[in-house]
């Protein structure tokens, strides 16, 4: 199965990515972390990277699209894998479909956790983070107002797109996105 998971900062995904991760057995393939791993190891990638992602800024397309495609040929990829945080602006997710014409492996699903905005302002600000200052979850707020949330008409236009409500208990939710995830396993 493949699967992108797209919502907003502090919308839940990672404790969802969690336990699709767990049910389902697929890779999880998240390029916060991946990018945070690459900062702080001082790679290339990281050094380039960290500027963006201390101001709450996405980094650049092309960064993020070769971390991707290396990715996406591990072995452990091979059954499938959740996608999460990538791709967050169209030429990402147009990178991303090249990839995955080439290879033959079309993309199963998109799912979107939705959430208020006043909402996630509350929940960033609790949660702690380096990046999780004011100003800076201000700024990530509107990279994904104007930079990611288009992908929601883009993948809604290739009827890929199925939302769940992120507000709710931890596991009404995952009820939900079992309800979606099970007809495609
Ligand atoms: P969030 O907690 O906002 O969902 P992530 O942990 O997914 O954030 O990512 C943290 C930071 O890493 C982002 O604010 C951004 O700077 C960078 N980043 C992650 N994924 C991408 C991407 N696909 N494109 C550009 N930048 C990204």
């Amino acid at each position: 199965m493949r699967i992108v998971f797209i919502g907003p900062p502090g919308a839940g995904k990672g404790t969802q990515a969690e336990r699709i991760i767990a049910k389902y057995a697929t890779a999880h393939l998240s390029t916060g972390d991946m990018l945070r791993a690459a900062r702080d190891a001082k790679t290339e990638v990281g050094v380039k990277a960290e500027k963006y992602m201390s101001s709450g800024q996405l980094v650049p397309d092309e960064v993020v699209i070769d971390v991707i495609s290396e990715r996406l040929q591990q072995p452990d990829c091979q059954k499938g894998y959740l996608l999460d945080g990538f791709p967050r602006t169209i030429a990402q997710a147009e990178a991303l479909d090249a990839m995955l014409a080439q290879k033959q492996t079309p993309l199963d699903v998109v799912l979107e956790l939705k959430v208020p905005e006043e909402e996630l302002f509350k929940r960033l600000a609790g949660r702690g983070r380096a990046d999780d200052k004011p100003e800076v979850i201000r700024e990530r707020l509107v990279a994904y107002t104007k930079q990611t949330s288009p992908l929601l008409d883009y993948y809604g236009k290739k009827r890929l797109l199925k939302s769940v409500d992120g507000l709710g208990s931890i596991d009404g939710i995952f009820a939900e996105i079992e309800t979606i995830l099970d007809k495609y396993v």
